[in-house]
């Protein structure tokens, strides 16, 4: 098959999969940005999605979004930086993407503000650890309130909510719960500091009906989008 045409049907898929689980809790699926998780796909592969209709590429590595921005002009998709944030990768990050999903400490969030003086705003979400994970980036939700008040008032910065990668595996009726936490401190920072975050980044293949379900605005989705991963080399 031809990768535009892979590219279109896999984009179907998942769009009627949003359009179903948004109608299901009565929200309109055009309130729910995809975000094509890109790690180790081929660049001409995600050109072809980004040529059959995908707004949103999500990329791991800064080196790789670079990359794929020679294939792919910058202005054509939204770039997302949903890896792990190296805090001397801060410059290249706020020059080569329009999001950063994974700020989790302040000294990095005065990084972006202070290097991306002059240019564009960078939308900022801050990362929730749900589960406090010690394997696992982001702050606890106790946290979060001290932090979204910090990062608010940072010049060149738009601070937009929070981004979350829930443990897998939860069974019934707990599934949502992560994403309904993420959604209420949303709503409860909001109230506290007078402040206007509109986004929560959550959901990927496994969990994207979930997550909807309690109001994510974008879902970051990799392997049933793209297809399996290739291995990762470096
Ligand atoms: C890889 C990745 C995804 C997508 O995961 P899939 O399960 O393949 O859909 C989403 N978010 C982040 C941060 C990722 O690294």
């Amino acid at each position: 098959m031809r990768n535009i045409d892979y590219a279109s049907k896999q984009l179907n898929k998942i769009r009627n999969r949003i359009s179903q689980a948004a109608e299901n809790v009565g929200r309109e699926a055009s309130s729910v940005v995809l975000i094509g998780a890109a790690k180790q796909q081929d660049a001409a592969l995600c050109e072809a999605f980004c040529e059959a209709g995908l707004e949103a590429l999500g990329e791991n590595f800064v080196q790789q979004g670079i990359e794929r921005q020679k294939v792919i002009p910058r202005q054509r998709v939204q770039w997302h930086f949903i890896g792990k944030i190296q805090s001397n990768k801060t410059r290249l990050i706020g020059q080569h993407f329009d999001w950063v999903h994974g700020v989790d400490r302040l000294k990095v969030a005065r990084r972006f503000s202070d290097q991306s003086a002059g240019n564009s705003a960078l939308q900022i979400l801050l990362q929730l650890n749900i589960d406090d994970e010690a394997s696992k980036a982001g702050i606890a939700l106790n946290q979060a309130p001290q932090l979204c008040d910090q990062v608010a008032q940072l010049p060149n910065l738009q601070l937009r909510g929070f981004m979350l990668i829930p443990k897998p595996n939860r069974a019934g009726a707990e599934r949502r719960r992560p994403f309904a936490l993420a959604r209420e401190a949303l709503a409860s920072v909001n109230q506290r500091y007078g402040l206007a975050m509109d986004s929560l980044s959550m959901g990927m293949s496994s969990d994207l009906e979930d997550a909807i379900a309690e109001g994510a605005t974008m879902v970051r989705v990799g392997t049933d989008l793209f297809g399996q991963r290739p291995a990762h080399q470096d």
